[in-house]
This record gives structure tokens, sequence and C-alpha cells, in this order.
């Protein structure tokens, strides 16, 4: 499978080593210090901008304190706490579930309503009939239309779940729970949390490309480029505002190639085959997980349902480019978004254009 070298990154499954400090001594407060560490199969950047730097450190050690806390506990093909509730689910079992998961699992739910299932959290088994699960497969080939068809016979949906408090039941034994389309969001959001309360005001938490930015950022508007469907430069850039998220979704972050088509990573829950169409959306969205959720679900519904999702998610700053180059936009996001010249740097989607 080809994929970024984000997703080939194994560090999902396993603890990984800050790959970057250049937080200096304590005392002095530089204009913008940063850190890198691998999570969630990804590199995510801390940044912050006049801040004392023993108050980034010390950010920086909390926030990775609470994404080593989730990354195996949000996997559902790790060994944590998602892993046994989709083992409880098989059995036909009743499970508690720790209260920061059963938030996520329910906005998922939520939000799997909201989009009329074009994001759908419970489509785990389908990933796995797709071999998506399998970081380490070589075989790649596309699983049988029949065995297909023969999954979606089975409701895969959130509504098959019932929950009295935190504690969850299943009616589908076949669903395995995969909150992969929003955990970013929900782990930006929850960054924003931790931020706040150590009264850090101006930074950006980027986890591969989906960032979230707190504060002015010092004035530092955060440029994001959108990358063009096959390459790495940058089409378009925007710059993120105090508050914002900028969530994109793409065919390129993990897919194989079988007989020269491409299939990725983001099924679409009615046919059980990966979207075909769309190559990339982009959401911003002062709420990080409702523009995860947005933009896994633009994609799937492509350039046909993109205004009457937009209007059903409550979304006014999104952008669809199709795999023909095609593109669709709100209309509030074709005020924010800069088209690159021919003469512009281009850059991959979610690093810093320069200024
Ligand atoms: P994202 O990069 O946010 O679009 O999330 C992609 C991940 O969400 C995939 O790797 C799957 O784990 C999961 N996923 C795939 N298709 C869907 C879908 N239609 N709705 C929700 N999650 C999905
Ligand atoms: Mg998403």
């Amino acid at each position: 499978m080809q994929s970024t070298p984000a997703a080939r990154n194994r560090t999902w499954l396993f603890c990984a080593t800050a790959i970057a400090l250049q937080l200096s001594a304590c005392g002095r407060t530089s204009p913008e210090t940063s850190q890198q560490l691998a999570a969630f199969g990804t590199i995510i950047t801390l940044r912050y901008y006049q801040t004392p730097d023993a108050d980034a450190a010390q950010a920086s050690r909390e926030l990775e304190r609470y994404f080593r806390s989730v990354e195996n506990d949000w996997y559902p093909w790790g060994n944590g706490e998602l892993q046994r509730v989709n083992a409880a689910i098989a059995a036909g079992e009743t499970i508690a579930v720790s209260p920061p998961l059963a938030e996520l699992l329910q906005r998922s739910a939520e939000l799997e309503q909201r989009s009329g299932g074009a994001f759908n959290p419970a489509l785990g088994a389908l990933t796995e009939l797709w071999g998506f699960n399998d970081l380490l497969r070589e075989d790649w080939r596309p699983p049988a239309a029949v065995d297909i068809a023969a999954l979606l016979q089975h409701e895969l949906s959130s509504r098959q779940l019932h929950w009295t408090g935190n504690t969850l039941t299943s009616d589908e034994p076949r669903i395995v729970l995969d909150p992969g389309g929003i955990s970013k969001g929900a782990i930006l959001a929850a960054s924003a949390v931790i931020l706040r309360e150590l009264d850090i005001d101006s930074a950006i938490v980027d986890i591969g490309g989906d960032l979230l930015v707190t504060g002015s950022a010092g004035g530092h508007a955060a440029r994001i480029g959108i990358r063009e469907p096959d390459g790495g430069k940058a089409v378009a850039w925007l710059e993120a505002r105090p508050g914002e998220a900028i969530v994109t979704s793409g065919n390129y972050e993990r897919f194989f190639e079988y007989a020269g088509t491409r299939y990725t990573h983001v099924l679409d829950p009615r046919t059980g085959y990966p979207v075909v169409d769309s190559a990339s959306v982009t959401v911003v969205h002062h709420d990080p997980v409702l523009a995860d959720a947005a933009a896994t679900a633009l994609l799937v519904a492509g350039q046909r349902d993109f205004d009457e999702l937009c209007a059903a998610l409550g979304i006014d700053l999104a952008l669809l480019i199709t795999v023909s180059g095609d593109t669709r936009l709100t209309n509030g996001m074709r005020h924010r978004v800069h088209w690159q010249t021919e003469h512009d740097t281009g850059q991959s989607a979610g690093h810093d254009v320069p200024q």
C-alpha cells in the first residue's frame, strides 16, 4: 500500500519518542518555540508564541501525557479500551465505557445522524474487509463484491447502539466501532482545553496537518496550504483565525492501487466501496470535532450533495477538490481561500506556506 510517511508510521500502536525538542532553558520568553513528537501515526507539531519557555515546556509535557493516554485506547485495532469495547459488542455483552471514550462515541453517533450517514463510525468491519486496519499488509487487492454486499446486509450504524449513561449495548454484533474520522478533531478540542487551563493563549496544535489555532498565535496567522490531489504542491492557502480548526480529509492519506485504480481508506457507507470522485475536503470551524467529521462526510458525499450536507452540518467554510480537479466551495470559503499562482512556492497541505 502507498501511504504518506505519517500513515506508514506505526507509532499509533506503539509509543514513540519525541523527535525534536527546541524548547530551551527556563526564565526566557521566546517569540516562538516549537516541539514535534510522534503520536497517532503522525507527527504532531506544537507551536507557542510569546510564551515563557518554561510554560511551553510544561504544556508540551501535559499535552504529550494526554496524547499517550488516548492513542491506544481510541484505536480499534490496538489493545486498549476501544478494542475491549468492540470485543464486548461482538460477544453481545454490555460494557461500561470510560467518560472520554463514551463522549467520543456518542458524539460520533450524533454526527452520523446529522450527516445522513455519510459519516459513519460503525464501519470498522468494512475497513477490516478492505484491509485498511492492517498497517503491515502488502498484498493489496479489493475484497470480493459478494463479501461487501453480504456485510452491507447488516445495519452497521450507531443506531444499533444503546447507551444507559456510559454503559453500552449493541443490537448488532458485527459492528466494529471506529471513530478515526473524528478522533483528531476530538484530540484538538481536548488540547485547547489543556492549553486554556495552563493559561497559554497563543499556540498552534498541528496533528499531521489538521490543526487548531488558539489566541492570536502571536499575530502569526497560520497559513495552511491545500495541496493538489496528485502532487505535493499547494493549490491554495488560507489563514487560520484565532479559535479555528482547519481539518482536511484526502484520498491520498492512505490508499492502495490495484489494476490501475486507487482505493482510498475513506469508505462510502452506501456502496461499501472507497470514495471515488473526491480527492480532498478542507473544513474550517471553531469546533474541531465537527470540522473533522464534516471533512470525512463531505469527501463521501462528493460534489452532488456538497451544498446540502454543508447546510445540514452547519458548515460555512469548506472546499472540495475532485479527482478531476474541479472544486466546490461554500460562499464563506470563497472569501477566505487564496489560490496559489504559478509563481508562488507550493507546499503540502497542512504545512505553513511561506508568508
Ligand atoms: P479522516 O482522515 O478524518 O477522513 O478519517 C479517515 C478514517 O475514518 C479512516 O481511516 C477510517 O478509520 C474512518 N472512516 C472511513 N470511512 C468513514 C466514513 N464514511 N465515516 C466515518 N469514518 C470513516
Ligand atoms: Mg475526519
